[in-house]
């Protein structure tokens, strides 16, 4: 089989280097030893755990390791685990191989900072998306967090004071000026918010709003962006969804918009420039997202998804290569 982890060949479960970065080199099982949490009935969920957020459809619970082993907890939780959501949208049952797969290649297609993760599967085989917290402090116990806010409390908007859309509502160049007003080191976190916003628009996720970017303080005590977080090709399970889920610009489209109606290389040009990203870095960062990358289709047929998902995820990445070479 493929590692659950880094998708490499011929593994037998987690690979010695995702086993390390996972789970401090013990050997895990990638089937767990219970049912999904979100079947009520099982009688495990009542006793052990609660959920701890909502994101849309998508129900998140805590889990740690036991002695070599993964639980279901309520305090302390080392790592996330994301079950198939419900709702009414396509294909779900591959979502969580679809959040593996496409977190994986932001890492090793894209070099894009994301927390380690993988996909595993609940006792009666079903898939879930596992992965490591990032806002835990190292050593420490139970519920000593580093400080974490995300860019919707940043931006001191809720759905009370900017109504129900307010995740939505906004664009990302408004976002990269709350990154430089709120981080020190904004001229390196700009570049890294770029690479992610192409990212996005690269793999068709049409859902990164507001609340999907979050600065966190470091040991240091200064803030930086958070890994990356939620990165899934969106497409899949809802075709008609659109490209990006904010707006590039504030007040503005570029005359490539104003004729073809979705973005190309030159809105993400410009973007670049607007958020004060230097004409040649811009060039350069845009760079990967216009070729076909190699490890890219690789990544997506040692991925978990079926034939047919895997065919509709390499349209989509072509499709947008295609439109990231129109000028
Ligand atoms: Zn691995």
């Amino acid at each position: 089989m493929n590692c659950p982890g880094c998708l490499k060949e011929n593994q037998q479960e987690f690979c010695a280097k995702c086993r390390k970065e996972l789970f401090d080199g013990k050997k895990v099982s990638p089937v767990l030893s219970f049912n999904s949490p979100q079947k009520a009935t099982e009688p495990y969920f009542i006793e052990h755990t609660q959920n701890i957020s909502i994101s849309g459809v998508q129900v998140k619970f805590s889990v740690k390791l036991e002695n070599n082993q993964l639980e279901l907890t309520e305090k302390g939780g080392e790592f996330l685990i994301k079950p198939i959501p419900i709702g009414n949208f396509l294909h779900l049952e591959a979502a969580p191989a679809n959040e593996h797969l496409t977190m994986q290649l932001a890492r090793q297609a894209f070099k894009i900072n994301v927390p380690p993760n993988a996909l595993v599967y609940f006792r009666d085989g079903s898939p879930a998306y596992l992965v490591k917290r990032f806002d835990r402090k190292a050593g420490s116990n139970a519920n000593e967090k580093f400080q974490q806010e995300d860019f919707a409390q940043i931006a001191q908007r809720t759905s009370i004071t900017h109504g129900e859309n307010y995740k939505y509502d906004f664009s990302y160049e408004e976002i990269a000026a709350l990154i430089r007003e709120h981080i020190k080191t904004y001229k390196i976190e700009m570049e890294k918010f770029f690479r992610v916003i192409l990212f996005n628009y690269i793999i068709s996720n049409g859902d990164a709003h507001l609340k999907n970017f979050s600065a966190i303080q470091s040991l240091q005590g200064d803030y930086l962006l958070t890994p990356a977080y939620d990165l899934l090709c969106t497409k899949l399970h809802n075709p008609t969804e659109s490209d990006l889920a904010l707006s590039l610009f504030k007040d503005e489209f570029t005359k490539a918009f104003e004729a073809y109606g979705f973005y190309t290389y030159q809105d993400f040009f410009e973007f670049g420039k607007k958020i004060g990203i230097k004409v040649s870095r811009a060039e350069k960062i845009i760079a990967p997202f216009q070729k076909e990358n190699k490890l890219v289709f690789k990544l997506i047929q040692n991925s978990f998804l079926n034939e047919a998902q895997k065919e509709i995820y390499i349209k989509n990445y072509l499709d947008r290569i295609k439109r990231m070479n129109m000028k």
